[in-house]
């Protein structure tokens, strides 16, 4: 783990950083705990578990250098910080309520600097994974993937969007999830002009168009594609609106690569989606990076400045949405390489028809 890039944030404003969050302590410890503390010194780096996790996180946690009992900032943390100087923290703006905040600077009695720094640089680290994040990911992917193919074997107009979401989620937690990324979205008929639309009672219908997007979560790492599937038989406008998502996706693809700017990749699909007329119905943003948790950064948005490297792991997710009508999405995951990038969705992408 990189702690380095973390002190060169924190040291010139603070003594220690803090990472209060879950999401962010499991990151650098790989151990999932509800609660606890992660001190990050210039020398050292602690976990503090309560008696909950400290006999798990003693046989598990990674990238610390001691495990500590928890028992309170005063009777715990406090004590550490006073034996080693430590007159400052820096700790996460994002995500640190208020309260905690309070909490955290009175009972140590430092100053506590909560400017942004920290989880900028926490983002920059988590937003390149490594060989064992990607592992994971891929992983997770698979299981996905699996899923999918399953899935359409269950599709039918006897089934309910419930169902179909329900059987995804059956499916990726019977064959090794740890857990589903996301409330797994299944969608159909005009139901599927809602991008983030939530599966209803209503069952499939011939002519509809049936779009699911889920993921699967692999050792705290997740997964995230969709897919959308027609019944019966499509119209001319329906197979025009996917061709076109399909279009842009690949034009998506043609700008991953490392020193790209995020938003050079979302402008080049959605100009392929405005140019067939169908602009105003892409609102959301082409793409988000994924990993230990399933929106981060890099964003692949109009109005992102990040620059694509190698390592980051980002969704490549043009849709079109219809009201009242239907929608597309097309989303795959893509690993940017030394030269270009790796899809790591691997399954069918021609029109299904079912
Ligand atoms: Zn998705
Ligand atoms: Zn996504």
């Amino acid at each position: 783990m990189n702690y380095e890039k973390i002190r060169s944030a924190f040291l010139p404003k603070a003594d220690a950083a803090i990472i209060t969050s879950e999401v962010n302590r499991q990151y650098f410890t790989r151990f999932p705990a509800t609660d606890g503390y992660l001190l990050i010194t210039a020398d050292e780096v602690l976990l503090f578990a309560d008696s909950r996790y400290i006999e798990a996180a003693q046989r598990s946690a990674k990238n610390c250098d001691r495990i500590l009992l928890y028992k309170g900032i005063e009777e715990s943390l406090k004590p550490v910080l006073e034996q080693k100087g430590i007159k400052s923290l820096e700790a996460e703006s994002d995500r640190l309520t208020v309260s905690e905040l309070r909490s955290l600077r009175e009972k140590t009695g430092v100053d506590i600097v909560s400017e942004g720094g920290l989880d900028k640089a926490v983002d920059a680290l988590r937003a390149v994974k490594d060989e064992e994040e990607i592992s994971l990911i891929k992983q997770a992917q698979k299981i996905a993937e699996n899923a999918f193919s399953h899935i359409l074997g269950f599709i039918s107009t006897d089934r309910t969007e419930k169902e179909i979401a329900l059987e995804l989620d059956y499916y990726m937690l019977s064959h090794g999830a740890d857990g589903i990324s996301f409330e797994t979205i299944a969608v159909s008929g005009a139901n599927s002009s809602l991008p983030h639309g939530v599966p209803s009672d209503k069952k499939i219908e011939n002519g509809d168009f049936i779009t699911m997007d889920f993921g699967a979560v692999v050792g705290g790492y997740h997964s995230d594609m969709t897919r959308t599937v027609a019944v019966g038989s499509v119209s001319e406008e329906q197979k025009r609106v996917y061709d076109t998502v399909l279009a842009a996706q690949h034009a998506g693809f043609s700008r991953l690569m490392p020193g790209v700017c995020a938003r050079d990749a979302d402008a080049a699909a959605r100009d392929v989606i405005s140019q067939a007329g169908y602009g105003q119905y892409f609102g959301h943003s082409l793409g988000h990076g994924v990993g230990v948790e399933i929106h981060e950064k890099p964003n692949l948005s109009p109005k992102s400045a990040a620059v694509l490297e190698k390592g980051n792991v980002v969704t490549n997710e043009p849709g079109i949405y219809i009201p009242g009508s239907f929608g597309v999405r097309i989303e795959d995951m893509a690993l940017i390489t030394e030269d270009g990038y790796e899809n790591l969705t691997c399954c069918e992408k021609k029109l299904i028809i079912l």
